[in-house]
């Protein structure tokens, strides 16, 4: 995935009459069946009329936030800190190595 791509995926924008907040999702529970999502609000607001390029520049800034995101050891791409499991690998890199044992 390129870094757009991520930042769509990972981080939202919540527009309000004070500012724009760039907000990260956190996956609860990403074990379960059902994985329950949650944004939390990354860094400082940004203006109301703040240009996209620099929106974008915040969402990528937020992706590079070790308290919400990781980056796996095994396959490089960048996840919710809790979809990254043991050993600095993320649940589909685990899902993967156990198929491979079976
Ligand atoms: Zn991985």
């Amino acid at each position: 995935m390129t870094d757009t791509d991520l930042s769509t995926k990972y981080t939202r924008v919540v527009k309000t009459s004070l500012g724009q907040w760039v907000q990260a999702m956190v996956v609860k529970e990403p074990l379960a069946a059902t994985p329950q999502i949650h944004w939390k609000g990354v860094g400082r607001m940004l203006p109301v009329r703040a240009l996209p390029e620099n929106v974008e520049q915040a969402r990528r800034a937020a992706l590079k936030d070790r308290r919400f995101f990781r980056q796996c050891e095994r396959c490089n791409e960048v996840r919710p800190v809790s979809l990254i499991l043991e050993a600095g690998v993320c649940m589909d890199c685990i899902h993967k190595m156990q198929a491979v044992a079976a």
